[in-house]
């Protein structure tokens, strides 16, 4: 990433506006709610004494024990870069997936303590100037895009921001009331979801197909765009290739590559 990262004056964000270097935290988990099927959103607490200053798009790294090994797996900060001291996550619940399984299957009641690194990563926003931002993302690739609107429209209220969000079906939409409010209320940002599986019976009115035809299709040419992907690998890497072919420049497209997972 080549690119400044953005030069916003950030009250909101304390004492550190280029972000926090990244430190062993302690996260209490205080609720696990289930927004969709297998996709839960969990909200973490940190010590009053320890509050966590991220920048839109950063991730943190739990540490995890799986039969006497520490195994990490990252996870994008959802809430917003305003709160210190509580954190919320995207999670989606992978078949047989070891974190996301225990991770969803948490129970709050007794205020379960994680171990995390954070605030990690540098899928952070870049100052557009006088372009305009496409974020990309499938399924839980959302994540990191909430917190990012949120800077967007309170420090670059002006410039055109573009959503494309991918799923397969209209249930495994999250947030989806939240983002069309948003685009009511904020005049240059636009929400373009779209699913591959519409239901049989017409009740779908969106876009259908995959996220990479409907930015074609809005989007002959994103020479004048910072493109930002996130989402599963294949997504990740056709969209960027394409971002190049629609004459995206290679040092304004970024990407948030989950790949598989570390251990
Ligand atoms: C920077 C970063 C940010 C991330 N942010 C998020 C986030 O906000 N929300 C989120 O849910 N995940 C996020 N991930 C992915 C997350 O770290 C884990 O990889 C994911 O939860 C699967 O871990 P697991 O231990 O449950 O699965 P594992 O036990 O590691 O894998 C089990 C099996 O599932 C496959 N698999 C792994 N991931 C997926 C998947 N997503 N879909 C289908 N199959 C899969 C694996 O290939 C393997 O075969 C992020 C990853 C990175 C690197």
């Amino acid at each position: 990433m080549t690119a400044d990262a953005l030069p916003l004056p950030q009250p909101a964000l304390g004492p550190l506006p280029s972000g926090q270097p990244p430190h062993r935290r302690s996260l209490a988990l205080v609720s696990n709610e289930e927004v969709a099927p297998a996709i839960h959103v969990l909200t973490f607490d940190l010590p009053p004494t320890d509050p966590l200053y991220f920048l839109p798009g950063q991730y943190v790294t739990f540490y995890l024990q799986r039969e006497g090994r520490s195994v990490t797996r990252s996870y994008s900060i959802f809430s917003s870069a305003e709160r210190h001291e509580r954190v919320s996550l995207l999670v989606k619940e992978v078949p047989h997936g070891f974190a996301s399984t225990y991770l969803c299957g948490l129970s709050p009641a007794a205020r379960p303590s994680l171990m995390a690194l954070a605030p990690l990563g540098r899928f952070v926003l870049q100052d557009p100037g006088g372009r305009i931002v496409v974020l990309v993302a499938t399924g839980v690739g959302l994540a990191p895009f909430v917190p990012m609107l949120e800077l967007l429209r309170r420090d670059r209220p002006e410039t055109p921001v573009w959503l494309f969000l991918g799923n397969r079906y209209a249930a495994e939409m999250v947030y989806h009331t939240e983002l069309r409010a948003l685009s009511a209320a904020w005049p240059t940002f636009h929400f373009v979801p779209v699913i591959s599986r519409p239901p049989a019976d017409g009740s779908w009115k969106g876009a259908v197909g995959h996220v990479e035809e409907a930015v074609s299709g809005r989007f002959p040419d994103l020479s004048m765009a910072d493109v930002y992907i996130c989402g599963s690998n294949p997504m990740v890497s056709q969209m960027q290739a394409l971002s190049l072919q629609l004459k995206g420049r290679r040092d304004r497209i970024f990407v948030d590559r989950w790949g598989e997972s570390e251990e």
